[in-house]
């Protein structure tokens, strides 16, 4: 499958058209930005990690009985996956406190919660992501409640897999973020990424950050997290 005209440039990913029109094809960068854009570098090799393996961890939901957007991946920064309209929510799922909610509650990074919890942001750079209940989502229209509820059951169950997968590879799933997407139909599928850009991942002996904490807060060594969350999801292939 080749690549048409540029549909989109976004932080992270280009989106091209292709000639199917049900299908099209994202193209990862190095690109990398922090709080809401103000804070801009490049990570070396994070479109090749963040592409293989959220690539990886699709799969491996779609076995778990997770329907998603993934299709195929072209080499190591491009990947085709079925064209969806985002549902414009990002779905945050957390299992241990940090980032905004440790701010937000005035509460210490680490806690690990009784059970996980679920947050939804309007997707709206202008507005800079506000958080939203589901109610604020059914007032704006963004999703009917039965889509509303399927994205939540989703999410929890894709945290219930990667939390079993990561601790197998010795890290703890601490947060991440989820995006939907519609189908032409209609169905919800789970679409964008899931890489150390979307999720926190703390090595389960040290809590050493594994993601990109490291770069939004200056830790150092941010290219090597990277590439050690590549090595151990793909500990089983040579
Ligand atoms: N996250 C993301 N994109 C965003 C905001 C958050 O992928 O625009 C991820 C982030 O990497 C973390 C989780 O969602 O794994 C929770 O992020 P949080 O709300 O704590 O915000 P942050 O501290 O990253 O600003």
């Amino acid at each position: 499958m080749e690549k048409t005209v540029q549909l989109y440039e976004g932080k992270a990913k280009k989106v091209f058209a292709t000639d199917d029109p049900e299908r099209v094809i994202v193209s990862y960068k190095d690109d990398a930005t922090a709080f809401d854009g103000t804070k801009k570098g490049t990570i070396a090799g994070k479109g090749t990690v963040n592409n293989r393996m959220s690539n990886r961890l699709m799969q491996l939901l779609e076995l778990q009985g997770v329907p998603t957007h993934y299709v195929e991946e072209l080499n190591e920064r491009e990947t085709v996956v079925k064209k969806v309209s985002i549902v414009p929510l990002e779905v945050i799922i957390r299992n241990i406190s940090a980032g905004s909610f440790a701010k937000r509650f005035g509460v210490e990074e680490g806690i690990v919660f009784p059970e996980p919890t679920i947050e939804f942001s309007y997707k709206n750079d202008a507005l800079h992501d506000p958080l939203m209940n589901a109610y604020h989502a059914r007032a704006l229209s963004l999703a009917t409640w039965e889509e509303l509820e399927q994205i939540k059951s989703m999410a929890f169950r894709v945290n219930e897999v990667l939390k079993a997968y990561f601790l197998s590879l010795n890290v703890k799933l601490v947060d991440f973020k989820l995006e939907f997407g519609r189908l032409g139909d209609g169905k919800i599928v789970l679409a964008d990424e899931i890489s150390p850009d979307t999720c926190r991942f703390w090595d389960a002996d040290t809590n050493e950050k594994l993601d990109k904490d490291r770069f939004r807060r200056d830790l150092g060594g941010v290219e090597d997290a990277y590439q050690e969350m590549l090595r151990r999801v793909f500990h089983d292939e040579t």
